[in-house]
């Protein structure tokens, strides 16, 4: 492995899952759901296979029909208008959309902005690019009814710009705190990339995955921002297909024109036939997105209580489909140990947050639950945990 590489080894996910595997336990690590997204989706790319449509290369920028189906989602939600040839670019999975994005608009020695924790493959591809990644660490605040969540200092943000940051890399709702910026707080890291000139990369892979009537609001939807923002999307996330790996990039066309050149030589193209479903699955009615949420926020609620009732302190998420826990009130303080053991312990997989941390101590005693398994399988994980803490 070379020296830009050497500290990213095998990722968690793969690590925690292959444990899971080994000991038979129930894999709350990996964030993949246990319940295939719709019928009507699958019978979608059953049909393109059979009839011929996207089993050879697809166009480069993605098949027509799914280019138009995100730009249409685009505007439908948030009013947001994009070109389907110029300004929405297909990917294999938002992981490769992050990619391309960092390796087209970074040079050697850019300093990057990330949200801390941050995604595990944001690091990994700041460096593959020859950047800097400069965290700011999202921090536990008790909200006015005792709650914790992870909060954004904007004061931290603002301090950690410098005459080399070309970009602040943006997620909401966050992977893996369950934080969804608000509007305020979106429309301050607008104003600071305006006032500073930076490019923003956003992962909105969770747009659809908000609770208790919170609301995802796009960075591109605020003043100044469309023409520097790059954003992220995801089928897998959005519509319980991780396997399928599409995602998508909108952009305007000097950012997206840049995205799609380094695309190219990454993958080229991909998931043909899953392309055509895709289109299909963004055009679903809202009922569709409205179910899904419901759906997952009824399993958060139900895991977010078992592991309170197991003694986990539990950060309630606001989006997407993963609760992190502090486990100090069990005795413990490093997440690692905990999640290496767990298995043996309890029978249950989970991720520590460390992992997503430069500032590894800060995260120690935090340990990642996804919540996207089946009622009977969280309830069965609760009790697991509660006879072993
Ligand atoms: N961004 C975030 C925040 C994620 O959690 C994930 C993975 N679940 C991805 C990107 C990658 O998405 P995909 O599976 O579409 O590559
Ligand atoms: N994004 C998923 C998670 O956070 C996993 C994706 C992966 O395995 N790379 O768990």
């Amino acid at each position: 492995l070379n020296r830009r590489l050497a500290e990213f080894g095998t990722t968690i996910f793969a690590e925690m899952s292959a444990l899971a595997v080994s000991t038979g336990s129930i894999n709350l690590g990996q964030g993949f759901p246990d319940t295939d997204g719709p019928e009507e989706i699958r019978e979608a790319a059953v049909r393109a296979l059979r009839d011929g449509r996207g089993n050879q290369y697809p166009p480069g920028p993605g098949i027509p029909e799914l280019r138009a189906a995100v730009a249409a989602h685009q505007e439908r939600r948030y009013g947001l208008l994009y070109d389907a040839d110029t300004e929405v670019l297909v990917t294999a999975g938002a992981t490769e959309a992050i990619a391309a994005s960092l390796l087209a608009l970074l040079e050697p020695g850019d300093e990057v902005i990330a949200l801390e924790p941050y995604y595990d493959s944001y690091a990994a591809c700041i460096a593959m690019a020859g950047a800097r990644r400069v965290p700011v660490t999202l921090r536990p605040h008790r909200g006015e009814d005792g709650a914790p969540s992870f909060r954004l200092d904007l004061d931290e943000l603002r301090d950690a710009v410098t005459d080399r940051t070309r970009l602040l890399l943006i997620n909401t709702p966050h992977n893996p705190t369950g934080t969804v910026l608000t509007r305020a707080e979106l429309a301050a890291i607008a104003g600071l990339a305006v006032e500073r000139d930076l490019l923003v990369v956003t992962d909105e892979v969770y747009e659809h995955l908000v609770f208790d009537g919170a609301e995802h609001v796009p960075l591109a939807t605020f003043p100044g921002m469309r023409e520097r923002t790059v954003a992220i999307g995801s089928a897998g996330k959005s519509f319980s297909f991780t396997g399928w790996k599409v995602g998508w990039v909108t952009a305007a066309p000097a950012l997206l024109s840049a995205v799609r050149s380094a695309k190219q030589f990454l993958t080229y193209v991909s998931s043909g036939p899953f392309q055509y479903a895709v289109a299909e699955a963004l055009a679903l009615p809202e009922t569709y997105f409205a179910a899904f949420r419901a759906d997952m926020q009824a399993k958060r609620d139900v895991l977010a209580a078992g592991l309170a009732e197991a003694g986990f302190e539990v950060f309630r998420p606001a989006g997407t489909y993963f609760v992190t826990t502090d486990i100090r009130p069990l005795g413990e303080r490093d997440g690692f140990a905990f999640c290496r053991a767990l298995p043996e312990r309890a029978g249950v997989v989970a991720v520590p947050n460390a992992v997503f941390y430069d500032h590894r101590e800060v995260g120690a005693p935090f340990v990642r639950f996804a919540f996207c398994k089946q009622v009977e399988v969280l309830q069965e994980a609760v009790k697991r945990l509660k006879t072993a803490f």
